[in-house]
């Protein structure tokens, strides 16, 4: 099957109201483009740097999407072009991201990444860190950032259950977060969960954003660069 074919039934699955980022990281920019002749806008990667490569090389009404872990050192490379940073797991990085944005006259969209799987490796902020950093920060005062929503990735696990239960926590952490902090902003609306082992059970759990790579580009054959 080609990229095109199974973008179309990746596509098929997803109920109205569910976004698809299509996760390219490591694939070459001839699948990225097949997917956007299909119709796809919104990619997205985990390295900086790759994406910038991608970035300028390929049509630029694509949305870029960051999912990689943010290392404030190369938020210069993405800050000019960059439509969403969804891995944003510390106020550090969220004030060195308004640095860079406001630098570029721009307003960067971010999704604060909480951890709720079981393994220890994964990046972002507990939810009660996450309600702490709301709390007690100056977030507010960031005019080159919006909040826009959540991101999480489930535990790597054939226990249906627990995933469910992940997903189910981050549900209950986004409304409360929306309470809390968003009520007078619609553009907090964003809930990014599911990859391609899990996101039927991320949207029946209210996920409205999926991230989705291997389902539609196949295997990765391809190693980062660093
Ligand atoms: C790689 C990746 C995905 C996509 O994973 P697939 O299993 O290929 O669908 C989604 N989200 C993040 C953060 C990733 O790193």
């Amino acid at each position: 099957m080609s990229v095109a074919e199974r973008l179309r039934e990746v596509l098929a699955t997803l109920p109205e109201g569910v976004d698809l980022v299509a996760i390219s990281k490591y694939h070459p920019q001839e699948m990225i483009l097949e997917a956007y002749r299909a119709g796809q806008r919104r990619f997205g990667e985990n390295h900086v740097m790759e994406m910038a490569e991608k970035a300028a090389s390929l049509p630029t009404d694509i949305e870029w999407h960051f999912t990689g872990h943010v290392q404030t050192n190369k938020i210069k490379y993405m800050a000019p072009f960059v439509h969403t940073i969804q891995s944003v797991d510390s106020f550090h990085a969220l004030s060195e991201i308004n640095k860079h944005a406001l630098r570029v006259g721009r307003t960067i969209r971010c999704l604060l990444q909480v951890h709720v799987a079981q393994e220890e490796t994964k990046y972002g902020l507990r939810p009660d860190d996450l309600l702490n950093l709301l709390r007690t920060e100056p977030w507010r005062e960031l005019n080159g950032v919006h909040i826009t929503g959540l991101m999480a990735m489930a535990s790597n696990t054939d226990d249906e259950a627990q995933i469910r239960s992940e997903f189910r926590t981050v549900r209950a952490l986004f409304e409360q977060v929306k309470g809390e902090f968003f009520s007078d902003n619609p553009g907090f609306n964003t809930l990014s969960e599911g990859m391609t082992a899990d996101y039927p059970i991320a949207i029946s759990e209210g996920a409205n954003m999926v991230r989705i790579g291997s389902a539609i580009f196949a295997a990765r054959n391809y190693k980062p660069k660093g």
